[in-house]
């Protein structure tokens, strides 16, 4: 009875020592492992480096998400980045690798939070998906899994749950979730936003992108942007290109937005460098606004020669790519619904019916449309 009574009072004190941050007691590859995180739990102009610990595995090993946090000299807002939900889109990735490398706690006000790769069972398969291993395998995507729930049977509820509760939900000024397309689609600086959300629009003015898709969030249930919304954290998608490679342009996109959004955020003083500048404002007059999306699939399968490229304008009936059989004989054409901007586009030849061939963009003039459809 004294032995536990002793436990007890060092765990309180170890508690009020480390404020809310819970620490397993674990060193990893020199990093503390936690299992809880509370972001105002640092010292002043600090980046701190920690593993989050996440369910077992298959192995009844436990694995660990990697997160990062600057602290800044002085009180002020909260950022969070996250990137690697999907586990082979990997530009978001280094964005906050580079974003955490170079900030300057000195300058920083408030709290920077990020995580460089969410999804590690995704990235070790090189897959978009979490893999639940039972009954043959069962790819679960997510990011339309938050605010998952740590009771619920499957893998991949208790992995998201575990993100969220200890990681996301902590009541951030802003959020941002990287992301790029899909393995053999390319997309190109694209945003999804929910528009009716505070702040919201100026976070994708901020980022200068080729298109910002208007979106409520309706299709993609389980968003973690979406449920940051619903919480009272404002958030974007933000989709840097494509996945399997590490596009320095992209990346750099994503880079310079951080820092604009952080000096919008009053958090951090706003760029001096007048190219980075003029870079910014030739993107800002050129972002596409669109309410709808018009995809063609294929009925069938073949092989798919694209004609159209990312961000070309087009119009009705227009051909956007050809199917042929195995002999090199035309199936059919893949033409576009409607006027507007070409914002998705696929990569591989190897067409299995149902496949995504392209996606065109458009302002709907249905007004059930307004806040996206
Ligand atoms: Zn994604």
């Amino acid at each position: 009875m004294v032995k536990i009574v002793s436990i007890l009072s060092s765990a309180l004190f170890a508690t009020l020592a480390n404020a809310a941050t819970v620490y397993t007691g674990d060193i990893l590859a020199g990093h503390k492992v936690i299992t809880d995180l509370d972001p105002s739990d640092f010292p002043s102009n600090s980046v701190t480096k920690l593993w989050l610990r996440m369910p077992k595995t298959i192995t009844g090993q436990p694995r660990h998400v990697p997160v990062i946090i600057a602290k800044g000299n002085s009180p002020g807002n909260s950022l969070m980045l996250n990137s690697g939900l999907h586990g082979d889109e990997l530009n978001g990735i280094r964005v906050v690798q580079r974003v955490f490398k170079d900030i300057d706690t000195s300058k920083l006000k408030g709290t920077v939070v990020g995580v460089s790769g969410a999804n590690v069972d995704g990235m070790e398969n090189k897959i978009r998906e979490y893999t639940n291993k039972y009954d043959s395998g069962i790819l679960i995507d997510l990011n339309r899994q938050f605010p998952g729930n740590i009771t619920n049977r499957s893998a991949a509820q208790k992995y998201a749950a575990t993100l969220w509760a200890s990681i996301y939900n902590k009541n951030y000024t802003a959020g941002v979730d990287f992301h790029t397309d899909t393995t053999g689609d390319a997309l190109p600086n694209y945003v999804y936003a929910d528009l009716t959300i505070p702040y919201v629009y100026r976070m994708t003015e901020l980022t200068g992108a080729n298109v910002i898709k208007i979106d409520l969030g309706s299709g993609t249930l389980g968003a973690l942007e979406n449920i940051w919304d619903r919480f009272g954290t404002p958030a974007i998608t933000y989709e840097l290109g494509s996945a399997n490679v590490w596009q320095k342009d992209q990346i750099q996109r994503g880079y310079d937005y951080v820092f604009r959004q952080l000096a919008d955020l009053e958090m951090y003083p706003p760029t001096t460098d007048t190219t980075k500048i003029a870079t910014y404002e030739a993107q800002r007059k050129v972002m596409y606004y669109g309410t709808e999306e018009k995809y063609g699939a294929s009925p069938t399968g073949g092989f798919t020669e694209y004609y159209a490229k990312l961000l070309d304008k087009v119009v009705v009936n227009q051909t956007l790519a050809t199917l042929f059989n195995v002999f090199g004989d035309k199936v059919m054409d893949f033409k576009s619904e409607i006027d507007g901007v070409v914002d998705a586009i696929g990569l591989s030849p190897l067409t299995q019916p149902g496949t995504y061939i392209f996606s065109v963009i458009h302002n709907s003039t249905d007004p059930a449309c307004a806040n996206g459809c």
